[in-house]
């Protein structure tokens, strides 16, 4: 139950914007999950202020999406693009910013919940300053991560030993599956409270098209077989596995067989360099002619790519949660994905899709056909998928569960404390 009055609360996502567009320049999942949660609670009768760094002079400072939701953006270093391992030496100033904005306005918030290990640090650090409840999701374990890659980052001690320090002393670790949560105690710390509340999806926004109609909108034949990737470009995603598996599938060769990579990215950057080397792999491959890259698929085109697909492909190295694979079930598509971190919690292999070991393209190339080849136990998983999301993954969902954790810690705080950062209601 919410208290009588209305909390102030503040969703910290340093370098994922919730009001950005999503699919490039490092913008996934946890810009849409801080957006999303940060909507559904002030649903739920919460003023929620979401606060993020300004990455161009061009962005309003303020972005109102309702009226008791807002995105807020900070100073944070030059206002321009910084990838996230090299964002950390500029945190302090956000800091500095984000007291000035709550002495600016009045008040000190007495809850926050931050998003990935810099902003823990942030919340940890504000900590020291001020009486504060704070709550975390990780959206990448760096103790996960850093057994999927070759090139390790230079922050990566640091982000080690931030993310043990987070997982002991905040006030509750949010898991996004029981994968993560199992990722957690295993490879961080067996101290620390740990919740597990999965990620959701907009079900009306997802599965409302028909494949027909989706296709006809798109310009896809009929009896075409599609075969879908969304996503951000990123080693980690396994795009190339993808396209490997599409060279090695019993259907190579039929006309009718296609490949949409779908995401944005910048040439030049992180993402521009790894959709070259895809596009390369696809060249080499001689896969031209059935691969398209649409580019960064946005809120209106989206969902028609989703339902036109026969099969969604997530061929990620590691995936804390994955909300493709939720997004593509939601739309009627069977997906499949590399059997790895929350992909399995959320696929339910041979019931909503299939699961393969990562990096094996033999693997993916026959599950891949076994969906294709069958379109009436395509629709059959795809159905399964659309209840087994309309159960268990929705936002509102999400904001309750949450909603009954923050009203907890603060009933256990001081209500002098409490009473600092109320609103009228
Ligand atoms: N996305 C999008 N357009 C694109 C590519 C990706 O809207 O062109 C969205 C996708 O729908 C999903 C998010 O980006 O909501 C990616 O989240 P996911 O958890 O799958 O991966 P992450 O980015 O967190 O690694």
């Amino acid at each position: 139950m919410l208290p009588t009055k209305k909390y102030r609360i503040a969703l910290i996502s340093v370098d994922g914007d919730p009001a950005a567009e999503i699919g490039k320049e490092e913008a996934g999942g946890q810009n849409v999950y801080v957006r999303q949660v940060g909507l559904a609670l002030a649903q739920q009768g919460w003023q929620v202020d979401m606060f993020t760094r300004r990455n161009s002079s061009e962005q309003a400072a303020i972005v109102q999406h309702e009226p008791n939701c807002r995105t807020i953006r900070l100073k944070t270093g030059p206002a321009e693009f910084i990838g996230r391992d090299h964002l950390f030496k500029y945190l302090p100033e956000f800091i500095a910013e984000f007291q000035k904005f709550q002495q600016n306005q009045g008040f000190q918030y007495s809850l926050i919940h931050s998003n990935y290990w810099l902003s823990s640090w942030v919340g940890m650090e504000l900590k020291k300053y001020q009486p504060l409840i704070q709550l975390h999701t990780y959206h990448s374990l760096g103790a996960v991560k850093y057994n999927t890659i070759s090139d390790i980052p230079a922050i990566a001690n640091q982000r080690l030993a931030i993310e043990k320090a987070c997982l002991e002393t905040v006030d509750r670790v949010i898991a996004t599956s029981p994968q993560e949560q199992e990722h957690m105690r295993r490879l961080v710390s067996t101290q620390g409270q740990i919740e597990v509340i999965p990620c959701g999806t907009d079900v009306d926004k997802f599965g409302s098209i028909q494949r027909s109609t989706a296709r006809q909108n798109l310009g896809i034949a009929l009896d075409a077989k599609i075969v879908l990737y969304v996503g951000r470009f990123d080693r980690r995603k396994g795009i190339e596995t993808l396209v490997r598996a599409i060279a090695n599938s019993s259907l190579r060769g039929q006309a009718n067989l296609k490949l949409i990579i779908g995401g944005g990215y910048r040439p030049g950057y992180s993402d521009g360099i790894e959709r070259d080397r895809i596009a390369n792999i696809v060249t080499e491959l001689g896969l031209e002619n059935c691969t398209i890259f649409p580019g960064r698929l946005d809120d209106s085109v989206l969902p028609f790519y989703y339902a036109a697909a026969d099969v969604c492909v997530v061929p990620s190295h590691y995936e804390p949660f994955g909300l493709v694979a939720i997004e593509a079930m939601a739309s009627r598509t069977p997906v499949v994905a590399s059997d790895v971190g929350g992909l399995k919690f959320t696929v339910v292999p041979e019931v909503t899709g299939l699961l393969v070991p990562s990096k094996d393209e033999v693997a993916f190339a026959a599950a891949i056909d076994r969906i294709l080849t069958n379109p009436a136990w395509r629709d059959q998983l795809g159905e399964a998928g659309r209840q087994r999301v309309e159960i268990a993954f929705s936002w509102q969902s999400v904001a309750s569960r949450l909603t009954q954790i923050y009203t907890h810690l603060l009933n256990q705080t001081m209500p002098s404390i409490q009473s600092k950062s109320q609103v009228a209601a």
